[in-house]
Formats: C-alpha cells, structure tokens, sequence
C-alpha cells in the first residue's frame, strides 16, 4: 500500500482516527482541514464502550483519563440553585468496567491529532472545492492553490460536510433535525465550582448546564427548541448571542452571570441538533464518515466514539480490501449500518424527553431522574445503551 494515497477531509475526531490506521496498514494520508488550526471549544462528551477501545488500541488510555473526568453526579436545581433531582454516576463506570471517562471533546480531538501530526501530511487553512473522479484516482482541486491526485478521498468534515455536498448533494437531502439547538462555551474563574457535578436549570422548552473543568474553567451548554428555519438563519456570533439572550435572559438560577460571561466570549459553538441519514456513504472512490455520514446528534452522547469505530473499521475494510475499493466501502458500511441506525433510533426517542416544553413534563422528567438514583433501576434503564453490541474486528495491523 506504500504509494496509494488517501486524501482525507477535516481534523476533528474521525479524521486524525482514520489517519491513524490508515498509515498503520502502510497508506499515505493527507489531512485536509479547513480551520486555521485544529479547532477547540464545544461540550464535554461521555466517552465509553467500543471508542474506549479504540482509544486504548491507540495508547491513549492514561491520556484520556489523565485529561478527563469522573463525574460523580448529575444534578436538577431549582430557581434558587437547591438540588431538586438527581443520581449518581458511578453506575456507569460499573457497567463499563471503569472504562467510562467524560471529556473535552477538543481534548479527544487534540489527542488524536497528536498521534498523526509527524506522520501525516496536515494541510490547515484549505478546503476541497472541487472533485472529479476517473479511472484511477479522484482529482481534487483546494480552494487555495492547485490540483491533487489521490487514490481515495473520505469526507471526515463533520455534520455540514462540503465533500457530501460535492459528491452527494444538498445537506437538506440528509438531515434529519431534531428540534433543538446546542450552545457551549468555557470561561475561566467563575464560582461556583460544583467539582464532578452536572448541574442542570431547566425551564419548559430549554436548559442551561455547567461543569467545573480543569485549570480553573467552566463549561456551559445551553439546549434550546428550536424550528430548522431559524436555526439555519442564525449563523454570525452576534445573531447566536442575541438569540440566546432573548431565550434564556428571563430565566432565574445563575442565567444572568452566565449570560453576562457570554458577552465576553469569542469561542462559542452553536449548531443544530441534527441527524444525518443516507442511504449510501460512498460513491465510486469517495466515501464518508463520522458525523459527515451518520451524524447520531448529541442526543445520542456518543457521537465522538461512533466517529472513532466507524474510522477504524472503514481504515481496516481499506486495507484488506488490497485496493478494491468499492467492496472495501461496501464492507464498511455492511458492518455498521444497523449499529448506528440503532443509535439515531435510541437519539430520536431521548430527544422528545430532553428539554421537555411543558412544566408537567419538567416534573415527569425529574421523576424520572430521581429512580435512577436507585442503582439497580439505573442499570435497568442504561444498560441497553450502554452496553455495546457490535464486535470491533482486529484487522491484524501489519505496520504497528
Ligand atoms: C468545534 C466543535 C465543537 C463541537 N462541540 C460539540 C458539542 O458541544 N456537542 C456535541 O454533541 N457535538 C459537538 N461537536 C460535534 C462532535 O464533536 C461530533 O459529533 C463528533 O466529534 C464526530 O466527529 P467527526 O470527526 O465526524 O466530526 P467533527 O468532530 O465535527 O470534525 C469535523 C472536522 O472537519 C472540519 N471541517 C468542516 N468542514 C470542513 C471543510 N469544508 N474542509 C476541511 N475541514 C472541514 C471541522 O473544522 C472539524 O475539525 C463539535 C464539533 C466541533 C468541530
């Protein structure tokens, strides 16, 4: 495989993870990301089960759990900060076997990155404009600055992916939005600090959460309703401010403090909450993953581990496939599709009880949280999602 080369599109979670196994069965990869540097900022993600694994075949298990957290508890407050429901975590780590671990998601990313930068070619600052495949490779034509030739191209670029656009279609034909908008953003020194605690303040129809992070930071995630239309329409800082001052600039707890940190910060991310379903995720010598194929959205809580199996098991079909592509992808897909429709499945039913919109809903949801604080109720009710289903295959690397 010495001189087949693979180009693949966006450095965040599936991208540096494919690079990875990709170079372990002897490709050349080329990192395509069009940030000026890898990204940062977003939400802590719970990371367990097969991305765990993957993450361990990496050797990055002490990273993970060095850099990550151990939540203890996931706290409801009322107006006045009193904790009005709530449940221990602990029920998580026994049902993994202690490999649960929550974590920074640009954390995750800058691990990974780490792993490939030396090896990998890494081109920051560019994007792929244009595609054009022939008998035997893709053309690929960046927006700043010449034409390439690779032997296969994979679309890593995330939930609005250009190369699904290029060689798909409109995003419209795919996603599938699930009613709701995400925020998140760090600060540095704010009190209080609740260490190992989610914290979460709901009102019908939206929540804010904090989490107490290393180095003196704090993470807020807002979840907000919200129609397709208005939340394709907010897309500069300044309209994603207003819009969550207008949602949540009533609202009692520490609203007011956070949204005045808000003011200060410049690292905001604000997307929708969003499914991606295809029917394919390749075509000819292109094919998709992470996010930019099957995006399972935040509902799931597992996006960032599904990005990592997927990379994994798409590298490995690539390199038994020898150069046949086409049975390589079919392959890919074969092995995961019920897996991860499973997952989008298991999203969709959550999303309707996230940010319920009605107080007598708040009330059932509270309920609710509070039997899981009985442990044997609480892995009755997780152990389904949390224990994986799918084997990850061992493709018997030949260049680790
Ligand atoms: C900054 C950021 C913050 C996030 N925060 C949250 C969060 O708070 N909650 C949540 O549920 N999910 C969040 N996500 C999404 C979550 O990380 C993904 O579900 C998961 O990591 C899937 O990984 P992925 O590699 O498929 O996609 P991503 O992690 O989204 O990575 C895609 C990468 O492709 C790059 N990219 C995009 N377009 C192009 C292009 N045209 N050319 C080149 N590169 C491109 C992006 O900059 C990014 O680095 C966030 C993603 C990002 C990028």
């Amino acid at each position: 495989m010495k001189d087949k080369t693979v180009l693949i599109c966006g450095a965040g979670i599936s991208g540096p993870t494919l690079a990875f196994w990709l170079q372990a069965a002897g490709f050349r990869t080329t990192l395509v990301e069009n940030a000026p540097a890898l990204r940062t900022g977003g939400y802590v993600i719970d990371f367990w089960g097969l991305g765990y694994d993957i993450a361990d075949r990496l050797g990055l298990a002490s990273d993970i759990e060095r850099v990550g957290y151990h939540m203890r508890e996931l706290q409801i407050v009322n107006d006045r900060g009193k904790r009005v429901a709530g449940f221990g975590t602990r029920v998580f780590r026994e049902l993994t076997g202690g490999r649960f671990v929550t974590l920074g998601r640009s954390d995750l990313s800058r691990l990974l990155f780490e792993k490939v930068k030396r090896t990998t070619e890494v081109i920051f600052g560019n994007e792929i404009i244009g595609l054009q495949e022939n008998a035997d490779g893709v053309q690929v034509q960046f927006k700043h600055g010449g034409d390439r030739r690779f032997d296969l191209v994979i679309g890593a670029d995330g939930l609005h992916s250009t190369v699904r656009k290029l060689v798909f279609g409109p995003q419209e034909l795919f996603e599938k939005h699930l009613g709701y908008i995400v925020a998140a953003f760090e600060v540095c020194g704010y009190r209080p600090r609740d260490e190992d605690v989610y914290v979460i303040y709901s009102e019908p129809g939206r929540m804010v959460a904090r989490f107490a992070l290393h180095d003196d930071r704090t993470l807020f995630l807002f979840v907000f309703v919200a129609d397709v239309g208005s939340a394709k329409a907010m897309t500069d800082l300044s309209a994603q401010k207003a819009v969550l001052r207008e949602r949540f600039g009533t609202d009692r707890w520490e609203c007011q403090r956070i949204l005045g940190e808000l003011d200060r910060t410049q690292d905001l991310y604000f997307d929708r909450v969003s499914q991606i379903k295809m029917k394919r995720w390749s075509k000819g010598r292109v094919a998709l993953v992470g996010d930019a194929a099957f995006c399972v959205s935040l509902m799931a809580g597992q996006g960032s581990a599904l990005a990592m199996t997927a990379a994994y098991v798409l590298a490995g079909e690539i390199a038994k496939g020898g150069g046949r592509h086409d049975e390589a992808f079919g392959k890919y897909e074969g092995l995961l599709r019920a897996y991860i429709g499973s997952k989008q499945q298991g999203a969709e039913r959550f999303a309707a009880a996230f940010a319920p919109k009605t107080r007598f809903g708040l009330f059932l949801r509270n309920q609710v949280i509070k039997a899981f604080a009985v442990p044997r109720l609480a892995r009755l009710a997780f152990g389904r999602d949390i224990i994986d289903t799918l084997q990850l295959p061992d493709y018997g690397w030949p260049a680790l």
